[in-house]
């Protein structure tokens, strides 16, 4: 079983240019009063944010994921960058000699600590 909030995050982040909360409920096909616990699950959590907006004269939500800064630890094997940063290649990432060597590195790295 899938959980409504999470289900409402992915629709949210792949929207980048937001979604409105007048048609995130129809998309999640849950009533208009569970969306609106729903996106204040995710506000609270500061997944998203909600911007005043009016459709028609009637007011809704642009409802947007936030942008979090990127954990420097997750993309540094002592001071190798991910090579995925900036990689232009076809991606195949379960067959990439790079990647599996920068994660080679990353589990030295992380047995030295
Ligand atoms: S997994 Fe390999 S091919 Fe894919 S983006 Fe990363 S470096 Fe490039």
């Amino acid at each position: 079983m899938t959980n409504p909030a999470d289900d409402a995050l992915k629709v949210i982040q792949s929207h980048p240019e937001g979604v409105l909360q007048s048609e995130l409920w129809k998309i999640l096909d849950v009533d208009s009063r569970k969306c609106s616990r729903i996106v204040k699950r995710l506000l609270d959590s500061g997944l998203i944010e909600r911007i005043e907006y009016k459709k028609d004269g009637i007011k809704t939500y642009v409802l947007k994921a936030t942008r979090r800064p990127v954990d420097p630890c997750k993309i540094l094997a002592g001071d190798e960058l991910v090579p995925c940063i900036g990689c232009d290649e076809e991606c195949n990432a379960q067959e990439c000699h790079r990647l599996m060597d920068w994660m080679y590195q990353l589990a030295i790295c992380e047995a030295e600590e």
